[in-house]
């Protein structure tokens, strides 16, 4: 058997083969089978994603000598022939070689003749676009009293060159590019039905290449089967497509996440000695920080579809989130000017250069310690143990929790350290006694949102903010007691008014805090000139609401 006649071999013959376009598929099949039929059809949609595949069944489904449907036999001479290309009654036209009036005229005249065989006459036209203007004249005369035996099938890839007046006369069916996983999920169907031995990375690359289009995805998967000796492997596939090593990827991005310039450039270096496609590297950088963007904000929607998923959680918490943000953008950019760049090379450093020059760490106190974004506690994952290689950078400050106080009901905040006891405990200063105290979850919110009133030696006077008082339940109540009574090693009985109070409680001083401390933090990122050059450089927009000053 020949490798080479898979991409063939494979080609759907019934609308149940067909991968994706199920939008199409369900409104075609509806039509057969109620006998709702349109006289002319318009498939766009760029190529390779099934337009003229679908026109075929579709010709095929009402000429079959089993009856109008839309499950055509596949066994009938009809089906074969259609399948074989040699029906007479289906007429395939490629307009971008058929331009010339004449031809589209005298194909044209044919249309009042009935059909020889086929019950309908099918006129499949494909790039319909590149019709001339008199062509466009002669097929439109057509189509405004079209034979009830003719049928038009047309397709685009260019919808927007096609008159006005023949689109309104077509029914149209847009046709969407693959999805990366549906190209994936059908290569592997085959590989596996063919028996052949493959690697699901080297799948993952083959799709991507194919952008969309089945059809490129068939015919690269065919060209890999003959480079790699009939296997799909994940070595040969990179070497055949020209794509630089995952390793090297991920190398890169461990470089940009540790500020180390000199590994960046020899790694640049290495890239060029192997295979100098920068702008394919770009755009294996810019998956790989969309891969790790997604495993900071949704770690569970992040797959090992790319076989790497375990160095992208490393990445994860390596990066914060807005480098991670910042590195796409400059990235995306770059790869717009990539073509402009005096070499490919040059400018392929260029932008991993603005990505060390333009982050916003540790670069000389550019920008002020104390507004510098750190990642939540919640977006760092297990880390493995760093290997030798990819040393942990000396201050590993950007990986550094940052812990929410209040912490959100239901939580146990951490144990303060013990109190020294003085014997002489001032609790008017009610903050600094709920801060002492080892409180948690729903206690600690209560004693926060209340204020002192009065204190004989055994009875505890607190109002309650009249806004929270759901928090004044039992079990928060009792063990708001017992935290009192270990604190003041004497037994406490507590009464709680709801009522509003002159003082501020503690919630309501953090709050203040920490909006002081948010209007501080946004004043120095406005006035600093790392971020100010950003915005008239790169076009950046500070967004205060993601400005968080760091918790002591
Ligand atoms: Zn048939």
């Amino acid at each position: 058997m020949s490798y080479q006649v898979l991409a063939r071999k494979w080609r759907p013959r019934i609308f149940s083969e067909l991968v994706g376009q199920e939008h199409v598929v369900r409104a075609l099949s509806n039509a057969l089978d109620n006998d709702r039929l349109h006289h002319a059809y318009l498939f766009t949609g760029t190529r390779g994603v099934g337009k003229t595949t679908l026109a075929r069944i579709f010709a095929k489904s009402l000429n079959c000598e089993h009856g109008v449907g839309s499950t055509p036999c596949g066994q009938c001479s009809t089906c074969r022939e259609i399948d074989e290309g040699r029906f007479v009654d289906l007429l395939e036209v490629d307009a971008a070689s058929r331009t010339k009036v004449d031809q589209t005229r005298e194909l044209l005249e044919n249309v009042p003749y009935a059909p020889v065989r086929g019950r309908y006459k099918v006129y499949l036209i494909d790039e319909v676009h590149m019709f001339s203007d008199s062509s466009f004249n002669a097929l439109l005369k057509t189509l405004e009293e079209p034979p009830p035996h003719v049928k038009f099938l047309l397709a685009t890839t260019d919808p927007q060159k096609v008159p006005v007046t023949v689109l309104s006369r077509c029914l149209q069916f847009n046709l969407k590019r693959l999805p990366l996983e549906q190209i994936q999920g059908h290569l592997q169907h085959i590989l596996e039905k063919e028996g052949i031995e493959h690697e699901v990375p080297a799948l993952v690359l083959l799709s991507r290449s194919a952008d969309g289009s089945m059809r490129d995805a068939l015919s690269l998967m065919d060209q890999s089967i003959a480079f790699g000796g009939g296997q799909v492997m994940e070595a040969e596939v990179r070497a055949m497509l020209g794509a630089i090593a995952q390793d090297r990827v991920h190398d890169l991005l461990y470089a940009l996440a540790d500020f180390d310039a000199d590994r960046v450039m020899a790694l640049v270096h290495e890239l060029a000695e192997m295979v100098p496609d920068f702008s394919g590297a770009l755009q294996d950088l810019l998956a790989l920080l969309h891969r790790v963007a997604l495993a900071q904000v949704v770690p569970d929607a992040l797959d090992n579809s790319a076989g790497d998923e375990q160095q992208v959680r490393d990445l994860a918490g390596r990066l914060s989130a807005e480098d991670v943000q910042l590195f796409y953008q400059i990235g995306l950019m770059g790869q717009r000017d990539l073509p402009l760049a005096p070499d490919p090379r040059a400018g392929f450093e260029m932008v991993l250069l603005r990505m060390l020059a333009f982050r916003p760490a540790d670069s000389g106190g550019a920008v002020a310690e104390s507004t510098r974004p750190k990642p939540q506690a919640k977006a760092e994952p297990a880390r493995p143990a760093p290997q030798q290689r990819r040393p942990v950078p000396a201050a590993p400050a950007k990986v550094q929790a940052t812990v929410e106080s209040p912490p959100a009901v239901g939580e146990e905040a951490p144990a303060p350290a013990p109190a020294v006891r003085t014997g002489n405990v001032d609790l008017s200063d009610w903050m600094q006694v709920v801060e002492a105290m080892s409180l948690g979850g729903v206690a600690k919110q209560l004693a926060n949102n209340c204020t002192f009133e009065s204190w004989d030696g055994s009875n505890l006077k607190l109002k309650l903010d009249p806004t929270h008082q759901h928090m004044k339940v039992g079990t928060s109540e009792q063990r708001l007691i017992k935290a009192l009574s270990d604190y003041l090693n004497t037994p406490v009985k507590l009464s709680i008014d709801v009522a509003a109070s002159e003082t501020a409680t503690p919630a309501q001083l953090q709050a203040k805090a920490k909006a002081d401390r948010q209007r501080d933090a946004e004043t120095v990122m406005t006035e600093d000139p790392l971020v100010q050059a950003m915005e008239e450089q790169l076009g950046a927009r500070l967004i205060p609401e993601s400005i968080r000053p760091v918790e002591e």
